[in-house]
């Protein structure tokens, strides 16, 4: 299969926070993936900014070291490299202060597409916006790339929204969720509206119940003081697990246009019951002794954070509903959660029996039909089916998956799915919201999350504790289990 790559318009890109975490793992190298994959023109200017003072070779020296060490040998050509070290720059730019404003205005063509990437922590997203607009930079084209968090509530949310709606039109703003971002997440959308096969039976007369894990095998490292005063509820549930959610229930949009697909998701969050306290568990993880001469303790959570009182969540698990039509009485499961088993992300949705059975004999080995979306690792999809088990000796059934690992169907295109941040970088570029977050989006993901904090607070218990390397929580499990239902295993 021919690898079909779109080059963009020319552009300035400018990334503030050019130096942080996200810039020197996601942002620089994906940016140089695309230049690779010939995507990124010649005539492209990308921009880095951030309070340190460097001038621009040190900053390619920074954007070389980035590279060197996150893209992999087989994108990792010396002369390429040059050539895309050739259309970065760097401004020193505080976001509070008044100075290197119009060294960065002078830099931006005026005929060239205009970008700039918030890459700095949410307190700076205001700040960025306003002097964007005070320094005459921010023209009426131009678009701003949001990171996460956006707000840590529906008052937060709102008053950010309003920030940048002084200055930016809502068609200017992307508002980041990197999962949309993830080639699984988009497959979604074209397994359900580009097949007739599974949306006559998506809907609760033959869904029993959906299953959206997002599992990582990592604490909460040296985030601790940021995480706690978010959890896994805030960081997680509010924008990504709901995202996923809405891609599964949502209604056919007439097109795949932004503001269709961004209705329809709209719709979903403003369906979505209030969530009862019982219906939801809390968990820490707990610490961990080392087990061989080359393991080092793991600390746990309350260690990580460094508070023994902390009761924010590094894992949280719940029982949704979405009251409409479609979906009245299916049960959505979500969960997530810092240091357990696996690192694997899926979404799994469960079908219900058969009205009948005719195999009378065969009825003990009889499973569901599970249609398992993994969007980590292996993006793929899987189909469990029944079938016969091969050889003589009677009708005994049994299940076996259809198998779709976009590395194995696709070859090398499979195995070169470009990262989530590149795509959504290009769909910036491209002038493309589909993926993006719109403002009412966000915030009626709040009016649904903040009823459920307010609820934790009340209860003022602390999360369960539960092992570093488990499945979460003991009462997750039970959450499952008063509902005849198991949570599929957490594996890679
Ligand atoms: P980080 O490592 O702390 O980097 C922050 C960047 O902002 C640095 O380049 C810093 O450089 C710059 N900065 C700080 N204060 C500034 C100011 N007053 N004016 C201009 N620049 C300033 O943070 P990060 O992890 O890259 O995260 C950036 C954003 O992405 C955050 O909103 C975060 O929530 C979000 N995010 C990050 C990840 C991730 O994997 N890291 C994932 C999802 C979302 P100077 O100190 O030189 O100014």
């Amino acid at each position: 299969m021919v690898s079909r790559v779109i080059p963009v318009d020319p552009f300035d890109l400018v990334v503030f926070g050019a130096t942080g975490d996200l810039a020197s793992r996601k942002i620089l190298p994906g940016l140089y993936r695309r230049w690779f994959a010939g995507q990124i023109p010649e005539g492209a200017r990308i921009i880095g900014a951030a309070r340190t003072e460097m001038d621009r070779p040190a900053f390619l020296d920074f954007a070389r070291k980035q590279i060197d060490e996150h893209v992999g040998a087989t994108k990792h050509d010396p002369a390429q490299i040059a050539a895309f070290l050739d259309i970065l720059d760097y401004v020193p730019i505080d976001a509070m202060g008044e100075a290197g404003w119009e060294e960065l205005r002078l830099k931006l063509r005026p005929e060239a597409i205009r970008a700039f990437y918030f890459s700095v922590g949410p307190a700076l997203f205001g700040a960025l916006a306003t002097r964007l607009h005070a320094h005459g930079i921010a023209t009426p084209e131009a678009r701003i790339v949001v990171e996460k968090p956006f707000g840590r509530d529906l008052a937060s949310a709102r008053a950010l929204n309003a920030t940048l709606a002084a200055h930016f039109d809502e068609a200017q703003i992307y508002r980041i969720d990197h999962y949309l971002g993830k080639e699984t997440v988009q497959n979604l959308m074209a397994v359900r509206f580009a097949n007739i096969l599974f949306e006559p039976l998506w809907n609760a007369q033959f869904v029993d119940h959906v299953q959206i894990t997002v599992a990582e095998t990592v604490g909460v490292g040296g985030r601790g003081a940021y995480y706690d005063r978010s959890g896994a509820m805030r960081d997680m549930v509010q924008n990504h697990l709901m995202q996923l959610l809405c891609l599964i229930a949502m209604e056919p949009p007439y097109h795949f246009d932004p503001d269709a697909v961004r209705d329809e998701k709209l719709k979903v969050i403003r369906a979505l019951q209030p969530v009862p306290q019982t219906d939801i568990v809390r968990g820490q993880y707990l610490g961990q002794r080392a087990k061989g001469a080359c393991d080092t303790d793991q600390p746990g959570y309350l260690e990580d954070v460094g508070d023994a009182e902390s009761r924010t969540e590094s894992y949280v698990a719940l029982k949704a509903y979405v009251a409409n039509w479609r979906w009245k009485g299916t049960p959505f499961y979500l969960r997530t959660g810092k240091r357990l088993r696996a690192r694997t992300s899926e979404i799994a949705i469960t079908f219900k029996e058969p009205p009948h059975s005719i195999f009378d004999e065969a009825d003990e080995s009889w499973r569901e039909n599970v249609l398992v979306i993994r969007l980590q690792p292996n993006e793929g999809m899987n189909l469990k089916m029944m079938i016969k088990e091969p050889g003589p000796g009677g009708m005994r059934l049994v299940q076996v998956p259809l198998d779709m690992s976009f590395a194995e169907a696709l070859g090398e295109e499979g195995t070169d799915i470009p990262d989530a941040y590149e795509r959504l970088i290009m769909d910036v570029i491209r002038g493309n919201q589909t993926l993006f977050m719109r403002g009412d989006e966000v915030e009626a993901a709040w009016a649904w999350t903040d009823p459920i904090i307010a609820g934790f607070e009340a209860r003022g218990d602390k999360p369960q504790p539960y092992d570093a390397g488990s499945s979460g929580p003991e009462d997750a499990l039970m959450l499952m289990h008063r509902d005849g239902r198991r949570w599929r295993e957490i594996r890679e």
